[in-house]
């Protein structure tokens, strides 16, 4: 038998901030690993915005979640025991583990991390982080050289890895952030050739400013206000891409929808919401793309690693503060 805690959800946090009181802390025993199985060590849970959409349960494109069971997440977990399973022992490997110190599986959904970068990498840069970057960007923002692409949530960990991206294909990016150390981060040490901080007021004149020949490609982690400064400025043919809606969190209701939506029709623009698991069959290929990206340093990415089991759910409510400096992770 080993002992482990658990979180469990305890709350749904609709129209309003994740609680301390939306979580239970609890100590359950595991049985030994049964024939095929392994039993896992957690090493790091890794927090995602869409984590408070999963315990509102408005998302259909995943199972609902119950009030009682373990609080779904990623984590990155050692293979400790095996029984006959899937992985050796000591292997590290990803998957959506929950929040859980230690747990059992048969390997299902479980991906070894790559043993030529850290392996906090497979949960940021290699994780779903790089990948809805990679995705997002080249599939459905489809920029080419010369494009001007502005990205709100810029400085965050999807945000950051989508500049650099299209850096690399040759764009012209600007980035959006809240606060001066955010912004100046983007243009020292992830390249954006500006950043614009929107906490500072007075955003949409500063992307006119920023972008005088409109926006080619937008890439948008915000919606709300920020996305409908973003499309005052949109360039004739512009691509849309709407990845996440992190300022829908903390409000009563859904957002009103975009005033300047009629620009589209003026720009014969697109905007395309995506779900970064319909390009799961590409992710080996892509995370080997960004791996060597890393490797030959043209790639740079933010891990911001906080520490303690008992503070997973203060972790994930600093990506709703902006409290978070790249990838939210907790190191147990
Ligand atoms: P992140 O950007 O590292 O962290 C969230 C950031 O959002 C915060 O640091 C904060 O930065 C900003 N923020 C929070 N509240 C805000 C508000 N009210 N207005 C404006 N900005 C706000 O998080 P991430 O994990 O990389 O996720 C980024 C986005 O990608 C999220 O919307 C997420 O849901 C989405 N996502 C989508 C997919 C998909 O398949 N479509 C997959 C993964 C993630 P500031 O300090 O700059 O405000």
């Amino acid at each position: 038998m080993t002992t482990t805690r658990q979180w469990l959800i305890a709350g749904r946090p609709r129209g309003r901030p994740v609680e301390d009181s939306d979580f239970e802390l609890v100590t359950k025993e595991l049985p030994a690993p049964g024939p095929g199985q392994m039993l896992l060590k957690t090493h790091y849970l890794g927090f995602d915005p869409a984590q408070k959409g999963w315990m509102e349960n408005i998302a259909d494109y995943v199972a609902p979640t119950e009030i009682g069971e373990v609080m779904r997440g990623s984590g990155i977990s050692e293979v400790i025991e095996s029984h006959g399973g899937k992985f050796p022992v000591g292997t590290m490997v990803i998957g959506s583990t929950g929040w859980t110190e230690f747990h059992l599986s048969d390997g299902e959904g479980l991906v070894p991390c790559d043993p030529s970068l850290p392996p906090t990498a497979m949960m940021s840069v290699l994780g779903t982080t790089g990948l809805t970057a990679y995705c997002g960007l080249f599939k459905i923002g489809k920029p080419v050289a010369g494009d001007t692409v502005l990205v709100s949530g810029a400085a965050g960990a999807t945000g950051s890895i989508v500049g650099q991206l299209a850096k690399l294909a040759g764009c012209r990016v600007i980035g959006i952030a809240g606060g001066p150390d955010k912004c100046a981060w983007l243009v020292d040490e992830a390249g954006y050739d500006a950043a614009i901080d929107y906490k500072a007021g007075g955003l949409k004149a500063a992307i006119k400013q920023h972008c005088p020949n409109g926006v080619d490609v937008i890439f948008d982690n915000v919606g709300g206000a920020i996305l409908d400064d973003m499309l005052s400025q949109i360039a004739t043919g512009a691509r849309v891409v709407i990845c996440g809606g992190i300022s829908r969190y903390e409000t009563g209701q859904m957002p009103a929808g975009p005033q300047n939506y009629f620009n589209l029709i003026f720009r014969r623009a697109t905007m395309t919401g995506f779900i970064v698991l319909d390009w799961a069959a590409e992710f080996p290929l892509i995370r080997k793309r960004l791996a060597a990206f890393v490797q030959e340093g043209r790639l740079t990415y933010r891990e911001d690693i906080q520490h303690g089991f008992e503070n997973a759910p203060q972790a994930m409510q600093r990506l709703f503060s902006g409290a978070n400096r790249g990838k939210q992770m907790l190191k147990l």
